[in-house]
């Protein structure tokens, strides 16, 4: 059996950067060796277009699955690095061949090395004449049962048959920092998620509404945090008591108007822990036509109370998209879960769905809510959801 020594990393996206290309590059290598950091023999490479990860005697599914976690990596392979040398190369193959024991195959080669004297043709036809001569192996171009690709450097080249999906993306934490709003919903952790995959850190507020809200949801919240963290490390989540405000909403603002001022509350809330915290952006997983809060005109009208940019990634996906993204990054189970949200608790019947900005204003002059989010940001608590931790450490 060929073993493979060495994980290929390819970075897609990342090659069409330019100028911030090393900045990129430098934080993937970051962010995968965090990954990876409890296998303390790995031994990394780092060249212009390629990450190389050298393996000792590491468990590969292990490393497979901890891999396909890291945002800017298009794609990667287990490969058996050789010398350069077209005899080693040729054995290397033939020994893939024999271990997977198909019937048609081809060979795919690159040349990084240009000045190599065998052009990439002829390495396939040199590796395909001895495959074909020693086996009973057939050549398919178009559609071969086992594909094995060659890819040439100075010194060394890699082979492999197989090429691993990543999760694509820019890496985590080169696009600044965004504060996301979580609910124990299905939307918002796979909003996460999305935020994550643009190469933005994500920190995340969550309203909660005590006593009408109950420690589980809060820890539901908490739980969602910790699934979606390790794309990213660990996930910072403020928790705000909103139950006064949200009682002030409910004795001063007509029943249909409540959700929308609501909801503006937040806003303004997130605006100014984003602040506090240097995020660039707040996000939330809004989609259009879901509730009546998210019709275009609630959003516009709930939109208008903050200037920051507001990312919303799901705004055009349909439930059942988001919901597939949700089994994938495994946060549904958690999300549908039955706890209360402070949004279900005071849930109006007839909700409007086209509000007015002159409506809102005008309710909201009715009471003095600007100490009452003071209040809400001074006595805000913050936890750090992270992947590693087991649960009983939050206690
Ligand atoms: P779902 O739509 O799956 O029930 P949800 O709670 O995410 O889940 P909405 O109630 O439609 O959906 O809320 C829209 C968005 O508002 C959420 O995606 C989330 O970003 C934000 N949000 C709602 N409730 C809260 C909350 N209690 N704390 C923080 N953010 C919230
Ligand atoms: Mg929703």
């Amino acid at each position: 059996m060929v073993k493979y020594d060495t994980v290929l990393v390819r970075f897609g996206e990342l090659s069409t950067k330019g100028k911030n290309r090393r900045d990129f590059i430098k934080q993937l290598d970051q962010n995968i060796r965090y990954i990876l950091k409890d296998h303390s023999e790995l031994k990394f490479e780092r060249t212009h277009d390629r990450i190389y990860i050298h393996l000792h005697e590491e468990p590969l599914p292990e490393i497979e699955e901890k891999l396909k976690k890291v945002f800017g990596i298009s794609s990667f392979s287990f490969t058996k690095k050789v010398e350069t040398d077209i005899d080693k190369i040729t054995e290397t193959a033939f020994e893939i061949a024999q271990d997977v024991a198909k019937k048609t195959f081809k060979i795919q080669t690159k040349r990084h090395d240009k000045s190599y004297p065998m052009k990439s043709d002829d390495i396939n036809r040199y590796v395909a004449s001895h495959i074909l001569k020693n086996s009973d192996y057939k050549v398919d171009v178009h559609q071969p049962e086992l594909l094995i690709q060659i890819e040439v450097h100075k010194q060394s080249t890699y082979i492999t048959s197989q090429k691993i999906h990543g999760a694509g993306g820019y890496p985590t934490g080169i696009n600044g920092k965004c504060l996301l709003l979580l609910s124990g919903g299905i939307d918002s952790p796979v909003a996460a998620y999305e935020i994550m995959k643009r190469g933005i850190e994500v920190e995340a507020v969550h309203f909660a509404s005590p006593p009408y809200t109950s420690q589980q949801a809060q820890q539901k919240v908490i739980d969602l945090a910790t699934k979606v963290s390790i794309y990213q490390k660990k996930m910072k989540v403020h928790i705000v008591n909103f139950t006064d405000l949200q009682l002030a909403i409910y004795q001063n603002v007509p029943e249909s108007y409540a959700i929308t001022i609501m909801r503006r509350m937040m806003y303004r809330l997130a605006e100014k822990i984003a602040k506090k915290r240097g995020c660039l952006a707040i996000g939330t997983g809004e989609s259009v036509g879901q509730v009546a809060s998210q019709t275009l005109e609630s959003m516009g009208c709930i939109n208008q109370v903050i200037s920051m940019p507001v990312l919303r990634p799901l705004v055009c996906q349909d439930k059942v998209e988001i919901i597939d993204l949700a089994r994938k990054i495994d946060t549904y189970e958690t999300s549908i879960l039955p706890f209360e949200d402070c949004c279900t608790i005071f849930d109006p019947k007839n909700p409007v769905t086209k509000p007015l900005s002159e409506k809102c204003e005008q309710y909201e002059a009715r009471f003095d809510y600007q100490p009452l989010l003071e209040n809400c940001i001074d006595t805000m608590n913050t936890v750090e959801a992270n992947y590693e931790k087991k649960e009983e450490d939050y206690l």
